[in-house]
C-alpha cells in the first residue's frame, strides 16, 4: 500500500455518512494540538492535505481519505482543547461514539505528545480504541523537542500510562523531521496484514 496515493474522499459530520464499504479504517485520534494533521501529512508526504493549525475543537467532523486504494485513514476530530463550548463536546462525544459503535475500526493510531505525561482524555481515548478489541499503536509526535537524555524515560512512562499491559506498541515520532514515518507506515501494514 503506497501512502502517497492518498485522496480526500469525505467529512462526515454524522453517522449516516460514515463509510461502511468494507475496506479497512486505520482511525487516528489525538488531543487538539498534539499535531495529529501534522502526523497525517507527514505520513501521506503532502504539505497541507491535512489541515494544520485549525482552529482547535471547532470542526466535529470525522476525515476519510483513501490509501491507495486499499484502505482509509480515517482522521478522527481532536479532543480536549479547553475552550469548546458544551454543545460542541456533546456534538464530538456523539460523533466519537457512534463511530466507535459501528465496529468499522481495522487499526487505531493515537497521537500523543512525547514531551508530556498522557492526559486523562488520552487514557480514555486509548481505553475506547482497547475497547473495540482492534490493535493499536500510539504515536509519542513532537520528539524534535526533546533532548536525547529525555527520550527513554518519557516513551517509558508514557507506556505505562498508556499501555501497562502491553495493550499498545509506542512509536517515537516527529512529524516535523520525519523520524519514525518508515517504522510506523511498518507498524500499519503488519497489524493490518495480521
Ligand atoms: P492537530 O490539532 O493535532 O491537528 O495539530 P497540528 O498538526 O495542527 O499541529 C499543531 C502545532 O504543532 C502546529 O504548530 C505544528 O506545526 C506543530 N507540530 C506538529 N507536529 C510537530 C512535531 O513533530 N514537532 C514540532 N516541533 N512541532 C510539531
Amino acid at each position: 500500500m503506497n501512502f502517497s496515493k492518498a485522496e480526500f474522499i469525505l467529512s462526515a459530520v454524522e453517522p449516516s455518512k460514515f463509510l461502511r464499504d468494507g475496506l479497512p479504517q486505520i482511525a487516528f485520534a489525538g488531543r487538539s494540538n498534539v499535531g495529529k494533521s501534522s502526523v497525517i501529512n507527514r505520513l501521506l508526504g503532502r504539505k497541507n492535505f491535512a489541515h494544520v493549525g485549525a482552529t482547535p475543537g471547532k470542526t466535529s467532523q470525522v476525515n476519510y481519505f483513501k490509501l491507495d486504494g486499499a484502505a482509509y485513514l480515517v482522521d478522527l476530530p481532536g479532543y480536549g482543547y479547553a475552550k469548546v463550548s458544551k454543545a460542541e463536546r456533546d456534538r464530538w462525544g456523539k460523533l466519537m461514539e457512534s463511530y466507535f459503535a459501528a465496529g468499522l475500526i481495522s487499526l487505531g493510531v493515537q497521537i500523543v505528545d512525547a514531551r508530556h505525561q498522557p492526559t486523562a482524555d488520552d487514557r480514555t481515548m486509548a481505553e475506547w480504541f482497547y475497547a473495540t478489541g482492534c490493535p493499536v499503536l500510539i504515536v509519542a509526535n513532537k520528539l524534535d523537542k526533546l533532548k536525547k537524555s529525555e527520550i527513554e524515560p518519557n516513551l517509558v512512562r508514557i507506556r505505562q500510562t498508556l499501555c501497562p499491559k502491553n495493550e499498545a506498541e509506542v512509536i517515537p515520532f516527529s512529524a516535523e523531521t520525519g523520524v519514525g514515518k518508515e517504522e510506523l507506515i511498518h507498524r500499519i501494514h503488519d497489524k493490518l496484514h495480521a
